[in-house]
């Protein structure tokens, strides 16, 4: 009682009153309603093909799409992976899934064939959906594949004619059976520890994390904002963030595909965008590269941006500011594992009090946010940093098919252990200050360093190995490898380096190999990653 009484004396609730969650809709229902009075808006365009979709074509398109899967047999609870980059048609593909009681699971298009497997057995997956340029890296998978778009390919199924046929059909592209309960993502995430695993989300979850994060969205903005939609449409992130959000707000969102600067500047231009969620080593280059000189910054309509999935260093937030006044930048912090956004600043229009400098802002409506010492699982006052733990109807249902890490990551009072270092000041705004869980972020992206080190200790020459986080200005953090090598091994750094290159998506590679004697382990045999870290920037400095 003692313990409980501890574990539970410093909770702290939003500063903003709860919102309702409507409990009768699903994912799609909650986001397409009322889209019949938006019918001829464009809700996305893409930046550079300039192909453009309006409400009526998503509202149609989901509805032609789920009727589509039924038609194919797609039930209840059954996950269909999307190997596609961002695309006009990606939301239709995730609404149309869910809206026929499947489970969309998004993965990342640059990924290698053995990282799409991977996920493909992990979620015992029935169906893929990619485009003509991925094909080559799912056809070899064993289940069928859906391809989006014009092209044809023999052995895949084409999106236009499936499309007709279901118009055919008589079959209803609603899944009757499914409730707000029932599972509709499953994106991948490492969490705390270990390798990807499917992070199990509702509609519930889903819907309650838009209701929590557009609490503040004045009615005089619906229909008036445009979104910059880069952040990848496969992360949680961009599928709720950005394609949800701004279909349930009547928005409309500029796709982009991949980053490239000019692109980038003439997208944000031309298109008139207004709100633009970023990662800080985006943030880096509209501050640093000359090329944003050969644009006229006047010209632009932005008025926010937002930085999320990784640290803001607090001068990179300065030379923002200076190089583009009146552009609001909102910070935001969130998890997969909490259905995205779980702090952030809200629009300094609707509240009196805006977040401070380098805060990741206020803690949302309808959430319960504690600071606990992660040795003792004790509860923290005020300022006193902590591992943070969040309670609300956004965390997920669980890992798939992974009792003991669920079990590891959400405890028996319904809190979610973030693994993540932070602070509540006095006011009510959250800093984040450490991670304490293994995952390594490269520009915003997730790397699981016991995927790395599985993959090394494959290497006929390998005996030992760990990868850790290492700082980096350009990308927030690269992988770093601690490596022991056989003796007599003839292999350099480079070579080690090159092995994992041919295994993983660019954005994992290894990009520092250290050889050492041993891989400094606790008594219970667990790698000591601080020292490891702390040693390898060590050595890097030396150089
Ligand atoms: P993901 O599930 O891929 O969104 O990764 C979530 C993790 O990214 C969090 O647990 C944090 O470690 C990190 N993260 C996300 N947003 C921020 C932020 N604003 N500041 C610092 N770290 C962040």
């Amino acid at each position: 009682a003692q313990n409980l009484k501890q574990d539970e004396e410093h909770v702290f609730k939003s500063r903003f009153p709860a919102v309702t969650v409507p409990d009768d809709m699903t994912l799609p229902q909650f986001v397409l309603q009322n889209a019949e009075l938006y019918a001829d808006k464009v809700a996305f365009v893409e930046a550079v093909t300039g192909k453009q979709i309006t409400y009526s074509d998503v509202v149609r398109g989901t509805m032609r799409f789920g009727k589509a899967l039924r038609s194919l047999g797609l039930s209840k609870g059954q996950v269909v992976i999307v190997v596609l980059p961002n695309v006009a048609e990606y939301a239709i593909v995730a609404l149309g899934i869910m809206t026929a009681g499947g489970v969309f699971s998004g993965a990342n298009p640059s990924s290698h064939v053995s990282e799409i497997k991977k996920q493909v057995e992990a979620a015992k997956a029935k169906l893929i959906v990619t485009n003509g340029p991925n094909y080559e890296k799912v056809k070899g998978l064993g289940i069928p594949v859906i391809i989006q778009g014009e092209e044809v390919i023999e052995g895949a199924m084409n999106w236009n004619k499936l499309l007709e046929a279901a118009d055919r059909a008589g079959t209803s592209p609603h899944n009757k059976d499914v409730h707000q309960n029932d599972l509709c993502a499953l994106p991948f995430s490492s969490g705390t520890t270990g390798l990807s695993k499917g992070v199990m989300l509702t509609h519930r979850n889903l819907v309650a994390n838009l209701c929590s994060t557009l609490f503040s969205v004045r009615p005089e903005m619906v229909g008036q904002v445009t979104t910059l939609g880069l952040i990848p449409f496969f992360h949680i992130y961009g599928i709720t963030g950005i394609c949800c959000a701004t279909l349930r707000n009547k928005g409309k969102v500029v796709v982009m595909e991949r980053f490239e600067l000019r692109t980038f500047m003439n997208a944000l231009i031309t298109q008139e965008v207004t709100f633009a969620p970023i990662v800080p080593p985006i943030i880096l280059q509209l501050v640093k590269n000359p090329i944003v000189e050969e644009f006229d910054l006047s010209m632009l309509k932005l008025r926010a941006i937002m930085s999320a999935a990784a640290p803001l260093a607090p001068e990179l937030l300065n030379a923002f500011e200076n190089k583009f006044p009146g552009v609001q930048v909102q910070e935001a912090y969130g998890l997969t594992e909490h259905s995205c956004i779980t702090l952030t600043l809200v629009d300094p229009e609707t509240v009196s009090s805006p977040s401070k400098k380098n805060s990741v802002g206020y803690i949302l409506p309808n959430l319960e946010v504690k600071f606990i010492n992660p040795e003792t699982g004790q509860s923290l006052p005020m300022n006193t940093p902590g591992e943070i733990c969040v309670r609300s109807q956004c965390v997920m249902q669980g890992y798939y098919n992974n009792e003991e890490e669920t079990a590891r990551t959400i405890d028996d009072k319904g809190w979610l252990h973030t693994g993540d270092i932070g602070f509540i000041d006095d006011e009510g705004d959250v800093f984040i200050v450490d991670r304490i869980k293994e995952l390594i972020k490269y520009k915003g992206f997730q790397v699981a360093p016991a995927e790395l080190e599985a993959i090394l200790l494959t290497h006929p020459s390998i005996e030992d190995v760990a990868v850790v986080p290492l700082p980096n200005e350009e990308a927030g953090e690269i992988p770093g490898a601690s490596v022991v090598m056989a003796p007599g091994a003839k292999e350099s750094e480079e070579d080690v380096m090159n092995y994992v290159a041919s295994n993983v998506a660019h954005y994992k590679k290894v990009r520092v190999v250290q050889f050492v004697d041993t891989i400094p382990k606790s008594p219970s045999g667990k790698i000591m990653r601080r020292l490891i870290k702390d040693k390898m920037i060590e050595e890097m400095r030396a150089k």
